[in-house]
């Protein structure tokens, strides 16, 4: 009996120095970035898949159970989860991931948002109301949000303060290194117009200097009716656009249907880790993002 209790008490201490903090992450692109940073010191969950739309989650029971155990909750806020992240938490009853709470963490907090309205009008259903999301389409701006990220597991998790710290440093040297190499690339994309499926790419733009004429849902989250995309064939006559981008969650057919009238490719986009086969991490995801909107230049 007293060998039992040993061993039982050698396990239990092998497993507290052994623990990983349970993270919870809303979107690919946070699972990624809190890997980056937490190393094998965090056991991560993704509540989303990148073939998933991120605006059309269920809180499904599965989530819920995740939730419950969850140390730390890495979203991106802004809204993106509205329409599930409210009940999964308060099902979860967790106390440590709830808003205000160090185990929350919103990675819009850390970033300039774009399209802010000046009026809020949820009623007409545009999923956007409160601002643009889709901040990951920016490789800059998971600098800001890596450093808040890397202070909040070494605020949860003290005991290895060090470790957190200089992987921070290691993930931020070589993704500066990285956004100066992305931006030389894709030199040639500046000022090219481009139509868009969904506004998800407003960050992209902004940071590669491409310019949106037209999007294809008449509003943020609503499918286009066949009448909405031949007022938009016709529009491009007086913006003619060079390609038609799309996520890699949506449907090919608008996008497609546009192609082919207007003669120019339809271009998808992994638009998070996981969003095609050579986006496998937050480096891959940018390599792959560039050579598809090149590729569309040609
Ligand atoms: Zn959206």
């Amino acid at each position: 009996m007293r060998n039992f209790i040993y061993i039982i008490s050698l396990l239990l201490l092998s497993n507290s120095a052994h623990a990983t903090l349970n993270v919870f992450a809303c979107e690919p692109e946070w699972a990624a970035l809190t890997q980056q940073l937490a190393g094998d010191k965090a056991s991560i969950y993704t509540a989303t898949a990148a073939l998933q739309d991120p605006h059309q989650v269920q809180a499904r029971p599965s989530l819920i159970a995740k939730a419950r155990s969850a140390q730390l909750l890495v979203c991106t806020g802004a809204e993106l989860e509205v329409g599930w992240m409210p009940v999964v938490l308060q099902e979860s009853a967790n106390s440590r991931i709830q808003p205000g709470s160090s185990g929350h963490f919103e990675a819009a907090k850390y970033v300039t948002m774009l399209e802010v309205p000046t009026r809020l009008d949820r009623a007409s259903g545009d999923v956007h109301a409160a601002r643009n999301p889709h901040i990951q389409t920016d490789a800059r701006n998971f600098l800001p949000i890596a450093e808040a990220l890397g202070k909040r597991l070494i605020e949860l998790d003290p005991a290895n303060a060090a470790y957190y710290q200089q992987r921070l440093a290691s993930f931020t040297q070589q993704w500066r290194a990285a956004i100066a190499k992305w931006e030389k690339q894709a030199a040639p994309l500046k000022g090219i117009s481009v139509i868009v499926h969904h506004k998800g790419f407003p960050y992209l733009n902004d940071w590669l200097g491409l310019v949106e004429v037209a999007e294809l849902e008449p509003k943020p989250g609503m499918e286009p009716s066949a009448a909405y995309l031949g007022k938009v064939l016709n529009d491009l006559q007086q913006h003619p656009a060079r390609m038609v981008l799309r996520a890699a969650y949506q449907s090919e057919r608008p996008s497609e249907w546009i192609a082919e009238r207007a003669h120019v490719p339809a271009v998808m986009l992994p638009y998070t880790v996981g969003g095609t086969q050579q986006a496998t991490d937050l480096f891959a995801l940018f390599d792959d993002t560039i050579a598809r909107l090149l590729a569309g230049l040609k």
